[in-house]
């Protein structure tokens, strides 16, 4: 909603401009914070009036506003700043907006009009349409699937099979087979995919049971705003009513204790009803920072399925059903190719399909090698400089004369203990790995050993010349 007029924006630029600079602002926002945060928090915001150096940005609700007051106003005011010299200050207030009986936000309700307080049992009857951010109960809290992501378009293979199978077990069996079910790997290995998965599949069968997925950020907005308008009591049954609760990307509510706390409320609650929880993240529950331990423990007591980073075999299945599906001819050549070349993850493998095959329906030429380097050119960097490692082990076991094995070996010799302690020194420094995954890759050591390899080595690097030669040598053979 534009509520600025002419008359207020004569200075300084006129209006088409100011509206150009927040579409600006509002794309740099939107890269710096990620889809999801911009949608729940920046997108509602509207320009308001700029009068005396001022810009006002309004949004629909006191919380929201507090909340980009807390989070945002740095950002937002920076942003302007450097948009336009001649605002000096950035204000977010909120909507003048038509008086709206807002039974569960006394203050504001007893503001506006004091006369119109509705009793509770009215109050639980305006609460679905209550607009302006406080339809709390909505009736689907649920996210919208995708129709894509089905067991059916999902490829197995060594790296997902394990958590396939518990995904499966979980969408079959009629009883709670294990609780919760916590899937985690990295970025675009198919987590949502098979949570969609689970939640297609028991649908299907019983449409009776109520399943429910959201992601973590979404569970922590609807609680956020419940709290606001004092409906938590409200928002608790919701939850607690469901057969199936699917918590997507949990990560994104360490460290943030009410959250987490309200989370782990629910979650026990559901527990204790023998209702299914499946959670997804980016990490397993030892290694998710920012966790309270009884959150922390609790997620570990089902089952933990660990989608690992996909193999040749994986992606070159992934692609060849795509290609299938999408009922368009690609040579294997170039399958093969691509799988062998993209190797961060699926979402950019089905990315660099389709932008092939896109290329290939344009210039309504064939698909070739040639096409496929030229057209995805900027992946293929991307994807060369990244570095594994099992890359990492195999050049350093290569360059001190020992078998690939030891590197996962519990031998202590020192003859096989410094190379893979110069191992575990490159993989921090040259990949993206925590200590405690790294640990894992070598022979599941813990993060203190890697820590401990760590500090060694950077020790013995400045004092033993033909130390810090071999690991400046092995450093760029691995870069190059
Ligand atoms: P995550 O949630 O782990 O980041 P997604 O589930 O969003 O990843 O998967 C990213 C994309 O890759 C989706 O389009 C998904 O369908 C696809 N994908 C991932 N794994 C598989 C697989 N094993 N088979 C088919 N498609 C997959
Ligand atoms: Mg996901």
């Amino acid at each position: 909603m534009q509520i600025m007029s002419e008359r207020t924006i004569n200075h300084p630029g006129n209006k088409a401009q100011i509206d150009a600079q927040w579409a600006r602002v509002r794309a740099r926002l939107r890269q710096e914070v990620g889809e999801l945060a911009y949608r729940s928090w920046l997108k509602p915001l509207t320009l308001g009036e700029l009068r005396d150096n001022r810009l006002r940005l309004v949004v629909p609700t006191r919380f929201m506003r507090d909340w980009i007051n807390g989070h945002y106003a740095e950002r937002l005011h920076a942003l302007w700043a450097s948009e336009n010299a001649a605002i000096a200050a950035v204000e977010v207030c909120i909507q003048p907006a038509i008086p709206l009986r807002k039974p569960d936000a006394p203050e504001e309700a007893a503001q506006d009009q004091p006369a119109a307080q509705p009793s509770a049992t009215e109050a639980r009857k305006l609460a679905p349409v209550l607009r302006n951010g406080a339809d709390i109960l909505d009736d689907d809290i649920s996210a919208p699937l995708d129709p894509r992501f089905t067991f059916k378009n999902f490829v197995v293979g060594k790296p997902n099979e394990l958590a396939y199978a518990a995904a499966q077990r979980v969408a079959d069996s009629a009883a709670v087979p294990f609780n919760p079910l916590y899937l985690y790997g990295g970025v675009g290995l198919g987590k949502t995919h098979l949570m969609h998965a689970i939640a297609h599949a028991i649908r299907e069968r019983d449409p009776s049971r109520k399943v429910i997925y959201l992601s973590a950020e979404k569970f922590m907005y609807k609680f956020i705003r419940a709290l606001r308008y004092q409906n938590t009591v409200a928002f608790k049954e919701q939850f607690r009513s469901v057969d199936v609760l699917m918590i997507d990307d949990v990560q994104f509510i360490a460290g943030k204790d009410a959250t987490q706390e309200e989370f782990f409320h629910t979650f026990n609650a559901l527990v204790d009803q023998n209702r299914q929880i499946v959670i997804s993240a980016d990490k397993s529950p030892s290694d998710l920072d920012g966790l309270e331990e009884r959150m922390r423990s609790r997620l570990g007591w089902g089952l933990v399925a660990d989608i690992h980073a996909t193999t040749y075999e994986l992606r070159l299945g992934i692609l060849e059903s795509k290609v299938e599906s999408a009922k368009c001819s690609v040579p294997p050549k170039v399958l093969e190719f691509l799988a062998h070349k993209i190797t961060s993850n699926v979402r950019e493998l089905e990315g660099a399909l389709n932008r092939v095959v896109a290329h290939a329906t344009l210039v309504g030429r064939e698909v070739t090698l040639e096409t496929v380097q030229e057209v995805l050119q900027d992946l293929l960097r991307a994807n060369d400089r990244r570095i594994t490692i099992e890359e990492i082990q195999l050049r350093v076991a290569q360059h001190f004369n020992i078998k690939v094995s030891e590197m996962h070996s519990p031998r202590r010799a020192r003859a096989v203990a410094r190379p893979r302690q110069v191992a575990m020194y490159l993989a921090k420094q040259l990949t993206s790995r925590s200590l405690p995954e790294i640990g894992r890759k070598f022979g599941n050591r813990d993060h203190t050993t890697v820590m401990h390899a760590v500090r060694k080595i950077e020790e013995l690097r400045s004092t033993d010349s033909s130390m810090s030669e071999d690991i400046e040598l092995l450093r760029r053979m691995l870069q190059s």
